[in-house]
């Protein structure tokens, strides 16, 4: 087996992980609302699909537009305690009964949303990246803007970095994004993620289409793609 098929495969499992996760984290966010997010002057769009320049599908959860600035929220309904850092491309989740399994480090996958609202957006504003553990399981991780369900609504009550978005700015972001989401149903989404994990296992950048490369790098060696420096796709091992 070769070192691409192999490291592929290491983040195509967690990937699989995180689609069946999604049902439970749908049944959550329905209830959500306006319970979690309190009875505030906002804008928001849940559930948004975007297709990017080359047809590839980025489901997010919520963007929550207020007067205090732009959210792209991603929450995850992750038992257990769990353990990870902002660059890691994995995150471990420990079962209460010992069992571990491989996620996709949620904070990556969130950057990877913002830099697409940020394209619609025109690059215009600052959005605000925040993870959502649904199971209050966020203690551990030590990362400001991985929090709690519980906290959430106090978050971004107090976030404050001095944005002061009027109402007019609120209506315009939320219908340029809106003008943009795709009617793709979240079967067709689905679909769409396992394509591109075709693609990866056969040594296809998922970001640009180039050809993944295997490389060394001072810790060990890595896939990249033949495009850099132009496309920055990497998985490490
Ligand atoms: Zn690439």
């Amino acid at each position: 087996m070769g070192i691409i098929h192999k490291i592929v495969k290491k983040i195509t499992q967690p990937i699989e992980n995180n689609i069946r996760g999604k049902r439970g984290e749908r049944k959550v966010d329905s209830a959500l609302n306006p319970l979690i997010f309190g009875r505030v002057n906002h804008r928001q769009i849940n559930n948004l699909i975007l297709l990017d320049e080359r047809g590839k599908s980025h489901q997010i959860d919520h963007v929550e537009i207020r007067e205090n600035g732009i959210f792209c929220i991603e929450t995850k309904n992750y038992k257990g305690y769990l353990f990870g850092d902002e660059f890691q491309d994995q995150w471990t989740q420990s079962l209460y009964n010992g069992e571990k399994h491989s996620l996709v480090n949620p904070i990556k996958q969130n950057k990877s949303h913002i830099y697409h609202l940020n394209r619609i957006l025109g690059n215009k504003y600052k959005i605000h990246s925040v993870i959502v553990l649904v199971q209050n399981n966020a203690e551990r991780m030590n990362i400001p803007y991985v929090i709690n369900l519980n906290q959430l609504k106090d978050y971004l009550k107090n976030f404050n970095d001095g944005t002061h978005l009027t109402n007019d700015e609120m209506d315009e972001i939320e219908e340029t994004l809106l003008s943009n989401a795709t009617k793709m149903s979240n079967r067709e989404h689905v679909k769409n993620i396992k394509q591109t994990q075709k693609e990866l296992k056969k040594g296809i950048c998922p970001r640009c289409g180039g050809k993944l490369v295997e490389r060394d790098g001072e810790h060990g060696k890595f896939i990249g793609c033949s495009n850099y420096p132009k496309c920055k796709f990497t998985i490490k091992n």
